[in-house]
């Protein structure tokens, strides 16, 4: 909540990414007295309605490629998660000594709220969610923002008070920050993730830990106590650090007392709900439980409210959501999970037997780990997208593997291989682009051919039974 309008007023801001966030910053920088530019490496035929949106506030923009008109003049750039690390323009930024942020950055520079902001491998969209749930459920007035949805900026041009904006915050966005400095932070897991865009895992981590950036007495924070690196790495920060552990007692923070959630704080002991209660399903959800409990404890939320608001959560759709039944099998969408760590978790996480729809835009790292879940978990495995070669010299030693061109016959084929009591999971590990526009619309697919399946062996049970 640093307030400081001043680092935008008389500025020119060149905006690259014309995307929702990109727009809203454009929105914002105007709003304070700055100059905005826009521009999109995509051509005009693409962008018809961001183009209108912003002649409608009178930004101008180019389209089809950066040009000169990103440095010449400018104060600096603010780049979208889309742009990559070698894109010539950020290397022209350099060699000009232009500062380049993210959108985040820049909204922070003029929020007057406390900010809550969520980072880590896996589990990010869900504890946001859930963490404003429980907010709002204790009477706060809180938005929940970022990557989750409604750009930050967006928020932020609202102009009001909020007692809490809940960010979801991915290593892109930290990758460009500089003052950002949230009030109280959670940093949920560490895993092998989006190793196409860092050289190395110790990279991908280094943009994950810069959430501890600018982290100061005053200031709060909840960490992965199971994860031995975040553990140790906590322990040597200066501010208050809470922990969350699904195994053992921790120092001050939330764990489980055999089958309890329990928070330990200078509150002293407070019992929150039995795992069994909790709406969302699953370890690594009821990891987010403790995780969101406790940054909410942390912060002084009352205890009632955050019961209300861990019990009231039914999670997000595209995570392990329950699309339907059909004769018994049940169908669940887990198309978020794009990488290898939150299928480790489904697999865990649904009732054997399954049949796994994967697949999808490989991401670089080892379908291994899953290896140890296939002979009591998975029965049969249907392979979509560029990484089908991939998962099945992984893999098809410990099930078989069946392949076909697009989902809606990955359903069908699930279908036919499994029996009543059987879970069908999609459950990628792999990112959507090689097929969809995005995850969403992947789940959305999905969901639409369980449905469909449905409806057809219905009508076949009708018209037999008739
Ligand atoms: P993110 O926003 O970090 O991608 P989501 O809440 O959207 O996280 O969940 C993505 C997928 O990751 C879910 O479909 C689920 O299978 C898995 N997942 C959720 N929480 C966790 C967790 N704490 N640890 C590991 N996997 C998780």
């Amino acid at each position: 909540m640093p307030n400081r309008p001043e680092r935008i007023k008389g500025k020119k801001v060149a905006i690259l990414g014309m995307a929702r966030s990109g727009l809203a910053l454009a929105r914002l920088v105007k709003d304070f007295g700055g100059t905005p530019f826009v521009s999109d490496q995509k051509p005009a035929s693409d962008l018809a309605e961001p183009i209108a949106e912003l002649k409608k506030l009178g930004v101008p923009c180019e389209t089809g490629g950066h040009t000169q008109a990103c440095w010449e003049g400018k104060d600096f750039l603010v780049i979208s998660p889309g742009v990559p690390k070698d894109a010539p323009v950020l290397k022209e930024a350099q060699k000009r000594a232009l500062p380049v942020f993210g959108e985040v950055e820049v909204a922070f520079w003029l929020c007057p709220s406390p900010i809550a902001a969520v980072t880590g491998s896996n589990g990010k969209t869900t504890t946001t969610a859930l963490l404003g749930n429980i907010f709002s459920s204790s009477g706060y007035s809180c938005r929940v923002a970022g990557n989750i949805g409604l750009p930050f900026s967006a928020v932020v041009a609202d102009k009001k008070d909020y007692q809490m904006i809940v960010l979801e915050i991915s290593s892109f966005q930290l990758e460009y920050i500089e003052e950002f400095s949230p009030e109280l932070s959670l940093f949920l897991n560490l895993s092998p993730d989006h190793l196409d865009r860092y050289a190395s895992y110790e990279e991908y981590r280094a943009a994950k830990l810069r959430i501890f950036e600018n982290f100061a007495p005053g200031k709060k924070t909840v960490v992965n106590y199971d994860d031995p690196f975040l553990r140790e790495y906590a322990q040597g920060l200066k501010g208050e650090v809470y922990f969350f552990s699904m195994k053992e007692k921790v120092p001050q923070g939330a764990y489980l007392e055999g089958e309890t959630l329990v928070f330990t704080g200078p509150q002293g002991k407070i019992p929150l709900a039995k795992k069994d209660q909790l709406p969302i399903k699953g370890p690594h959800n009821c990891a987010n439980a403790l995780a969101a409990a406790a940054a909410a404890l942390a912060w002084g939320a009352p205890k009632d409210g955050v019961i209300k608001g861990l019990l009231s959560f039914s999670g997000v759709p595209h995570r392990l959501e329950p699309v339907a039944e059909v004769n018994g099998i049940k169908f669940i969408n887990d198309s978020k999970a794009t990488n290898v760590d939150s299928v480790w978790y489904a697999l865990q996480s649904v009732a054997p037997p399954i049949v796994w729809i994967a697949g999808g835009k490989d991401k670089g790292g080892s379908y291994a780990p899953l290896r140890e879940l296939f002979p009591q978990r998975v029965k049969a495995m249907v392979l979509i997208g560029q990484a089908r070669p991939l998962i099945r010299k992984a893999l098809e030693d410990l099930a078989p593997a069946y392949e076909t061109k697009t989902l809606p016959e990955a359903v069908e084929k699930a279908y036919e291989l499994s029996a009543k009591g059987d879970t069908v999971l999609l459950s990628p590990a792999c990112s959507s682009f090689d097929m969809f526009s995005n995850f969403e619309e992947r789940g959305d697919i999905f969901k639409k051919s369980v449905l469909e399946l449905k409806r057809k062996t219905e009508q076949k049970w009708t018209t037999a039974g008739a």
